[in-house]
């Protein structure tokens, strides 16, 4: 069984065996014409026909040229219109939970914020759903025709059951998060975790297209590292690839809310920033107004980018090493102070690579999506996973 056939018992037609190989089958060849559809999915000619008719009387499929002839008829060369097939997507980070619908082009077609009424997640869960129908009748997408939800979860997610097995972030054990909103929706669902997600938003779309092995750190949330190793997710043995956020890295370094010394966490965790900022001055700064503090050159601020840039630079080169890295994307408030931040960063890197001759190089650069990302790796994820071995979504 695959990965999306634990919720499908669905007839409908997008969804039906015969339909979704033919839409397979189409989007990996970008047009073909009947004939080479029967030959290409083993189907009979008239099978082959009768699908055709319907995709086309649901406006999924189009005739687009006419071939050569070969004796008979020319052919008709029928293409997707990836306008017509839709991916639903959702970001869970604590007071940063998203929803979007997308279409099988990657375009967002609309995203909400949602402003959930509890954490507890079967109602945070059925928000999502609500919203998510709200957002489809708003735009008049049948249900039928959205190919799955992807979810972005911040914590560790094991992709392969669904489940959200702790979260921080969220304050969830064990949460079967593809079981709950496939139930919901009644519709499949592919669950990752945030940073893998973003990183995969990179590698298909972003910074890192084009490379074989990159990191995505996600640092305002939390701590976290996504690793694309030989064009693929890194996942480790027990999905905790990339919790590093409380690795210790600088000895005698500020304490962690986990109670030790030199974490990742406490140099870029923006809440903290926040209540520390609360603290000294009485008064509430936001993600921009921070940027703006900074940029004025305010001490306060910037001895909080200069203490976050050496814990990164040390992150940057201790898992871009291990993993012979292309490319590092720092997400975030963090990867917008380019001179402080990415520079930075950048120059400890190459420094190593000198001093120890070791013949590599590294791109470090801020990210290339704002909080879109996570919806753009969970969708892309949908897709990915719509083809058996898994496809490269959005590539055309
Ligand atoms: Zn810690």
């Amino acid at each position: 069984m695959s990965l999306m056939s634990r919720h499908i018992n669905s007839t409908r037609l997008v969804r039906t065996y015969n339909a979704s190989t033919v839409l397979k089958t189409l989007y990996e060849h970008g047009s073909c014409s009947r004939s080479q559809l029967t030959e290409l999915t083993g189907m009979s000619p008239a099978t082959i026909t009768r699908i055709i008719t319907e995709l086309m009387q649901q406006g999924i499929v189009l005739e687009g040229t006419h071939g050569k002839s070969t004796g008979g008829r020319r052919p008709i060369y029928l293409h997707i219109d990836h306008t017509k097939l839709y991916i639903a997507s959702v970001k869970l980070v604590r007071d940063d939970c998203l929803v979007a619908v997308l279409d099988l082009r990657g375009q967002i077609l609309a995203k909400e914020p949602l402003r959930p009424s509890s954490f507890e997640a079967r109602a945070l869960l059925s928000d999502v759903a609500s919203s998510l129908r709200a957002i489809m009748a708003s735009l008049s997408i049948k249900p039928e025709h959205v190919i799955g939800v992807g979810v972005s979860a911040s914590g560790i997610c094991h992709p392969v059951e669904g489940i959200v097995i702790r979260s921080l972030n969220l304050g969830w054990k064990d949460v079967p998060v593809a079981d709950i909103l496939g139930e919901l929706l009644g519709l499949p669902v592919l669950l990752e975790n945030d940073a893998n997600a973003c990183a995969l938003a990179e590698h298909w779309l972003g910074n890192a297209r084009e490379t074989m092995n990159s990191m995505y750190i996600k640092a305002e949330s939390g701590a976290g590292v996504g690793i694309i190793s030989n064009q693929a997710l890194l996942t480790g043995s027990r999905f905790v690839t990339g919790e590093i956020g409380h690795v210790p890295l600088i000895p005698g370094g500020k304490l962690c809310r986990c109670g030790q010394r030199g974490c990742l966490e406490p140099y870029v965790y923006f809440q903290g920033v926040k209540e520390d900022y609360k603290k000294a001055t009485g008064k509430d700064i936001t993600h921009a107004g921070f940027v703006e503090l900074v940029r004025e050159g305010c001490q306060f601020a910037v001895d909080i980018v200069n203490d976050a840039a050496s814990a990164l630079a040390l992150a940057c080169a201790h898992w871009g090493i291990i993993l012979d890295l292309e490319v590092i994307t720092i997400g975030g408030v963090w990867g917008e102070f380019q001179q402080e931040i990415v520079d930075h960063c950048q120059k400890y890197y190459d420094s190593i690579l000198e001093q120890s001759v070791i013949p590599s190089s590294v791109s470090i650069r801020g990210a290339s999506f704002d909080d879109v990302a996570d919806l753009l790796g969970a969708a892309g994820l949908v897709v990915s996973n719509w083809f058996t071995p898994a496809a490269v979504p959005f590539a055309r």
